[in-house]
């Protein structure tokens, strides 16, 4: 039987940094991926690496992993770092096309001022346009937060993974975890190949957490969703940042090599029992035409392709970070509720902070598990 002092489930961008992080504290950590790494939720997603427009209490942490993206170099080294292909100080804007919207920008940003973040600011029309030439007359202003930008997601997963098996962490791929029982000599891990043991467990799950959470007892109220993006054939460069809507479903980013990534809600038809997640053409159509009415140049775009993830959703809309509140030595890290990708970087080391110290310097306790109890967790 394999044993180790710590096995990871979920080879997401979470399950690998926090392999990452528990290896620069002298574990051995071994990745268990039902799939292959990369292929879910971190693999397909928008790469947008945004602390605009975050929950509250999201924005410490937030803050912390752009810390981190912005010194990627020092995690993963010079080549995997730029692999990640992250392009910060470029901003996220919200674009506000109504006074209401405009209104709303303006009292977000005092509602964070009062919280001491002053990273957001309203930006008139003007500013707006300055910034992004191209956007139509409906186009308000907005709230921006300059320091954001955006990354290869796929990319960086994998380097996160690669940085994570230099250091000495072992992925097991198409290893579905089926059954976890605690003894004393720590924790047996049933898997579809095999038996392991091991100290602890990590639950990085992502959509399929809960399940993970339900071996032991423990139930969350963790629901899915498919995220649904489209992307353009190469158009002439003509925006910088990633543009968000505010009231209205809309995101997108042009790439280096000018194709026009482009998201912002619309969702497509998740089928967590088959792995996959569809987009549906005529949810497809809304989004586009967003797009079109806030950018007149997308319309000599050609749409080449749209796919769908699978991410997990908790009822608060923030994540699952801490000790399971039913056993001793598993930790939880999900439910990122369609925004966990920025948040890749800085989770592992907070759940290595956890397991070697008890603690985190950041503040996590709006994350608690604690806050669904084991009693009232609604149970699939
Ligand atoms: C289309 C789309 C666009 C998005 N855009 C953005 C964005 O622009 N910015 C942003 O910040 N976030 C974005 N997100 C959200 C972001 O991708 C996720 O929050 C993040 O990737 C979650 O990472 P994870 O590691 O928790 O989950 P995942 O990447 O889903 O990884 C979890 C892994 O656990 C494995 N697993 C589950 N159960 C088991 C088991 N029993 N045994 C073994 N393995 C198991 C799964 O196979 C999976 O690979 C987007 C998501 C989608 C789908």
């Amino acid at each position: 039987m394999t044993a180790t002092n710590a096995i990871v489930i979920g080879g997401g961008i979470h399950g690998c940094c926090t392999a990452l992080h528990l290896a620069l504290r002298g574990m051995r950590p071994i990745v268990l991926e039902k799939n292959t790494v990369g292929r879910h939720a971190s693999g397909v997603n928008a790469g947008g690496v945004r602390q605009l427009m975050r929950h509250a209490a999201e924005v410490p942490l937030s803050m912390a992993a752009m810390d981190r993206w912005e010194r990627l170099d020092d995690l993963l080294g010079p080549k995997l770092a730029k692999d990640c292909e992250f392009i910060g100080g470029i901003g996220q804007i919200g674009i506000a096309a109504s006074e209401a919207e405009m209104d709303w920008c303006q009292t977000r940003v005092a509602e964070m001022r009062s919280l001491g973040h002053a990273f957001e600011e309203v930006i008139d029309a003007k500013e707006l346009r300055r910034l992004v030439p191209g956007a139509a007359d409906i186009c308000r202003g907005g709230i921006i937060s300059r320091r954001d930008g955006h990354a290869n997601p796929f990319r960086t997963t994998q380097s996160f993974r690669l940085r994570a098996e230099q250091l000495g962490v072992r992925i097991m791929e198409r290893t579905r975890v089926t059954g976890l029982e605690q003894g004393d000599g720590g924790w047996t891990v049933m898997t579809d190949s095999g038996v392991l043991r091991s100290d602890i467990v990590v639950n990085c799950g992502g959509a399929w957490a809960w399940q993970v959470a339900a071996m032991i007892g423990e139930h969350f109220p963790s629901t899915h969703f498919a995220s649904t993006l489209m992307v353009t054939s190469r158009m002439p460069h003509f925006i910088d940042p990633v543009v968000i809507g505010i009231d209205r479903v809309l995101s997108f980013k042009q790439t280096e090599a000018g194709t026009v990534v482009i998201g912002g809600g619309i969702l497509g038809d998740p089928d967590l029992n088959a792995e996959t997640a569809d987009t549906v053409a005529d949810r497809m159509v809304v989004s586009a035409q967003t797009v079109y009415d806030f950018f007149p140049i997308l319309r000599r775009a050609t749409i080449v392709r749209s796919w769908a993830g699978l991410e997990a959703l908790m009822p608060d809309v923030i994540p699952v970070i801490g000790p399971s509140q039913v056993a001793r030595n598993l930790w939880h890290a999900f439910g990122f509720s369609g925004h966990g990708f920025q948040l890749g970087p800085i989770v592992g080391s907070v759940i290595a902070d956890l397991v070697a110290d008890g603690q985190s310097a950041i503040p996590i306790a709006a994350f608690s598990p604690a806050r669904f109890s084991a009693a009232t967790g609604t149970p699939r």
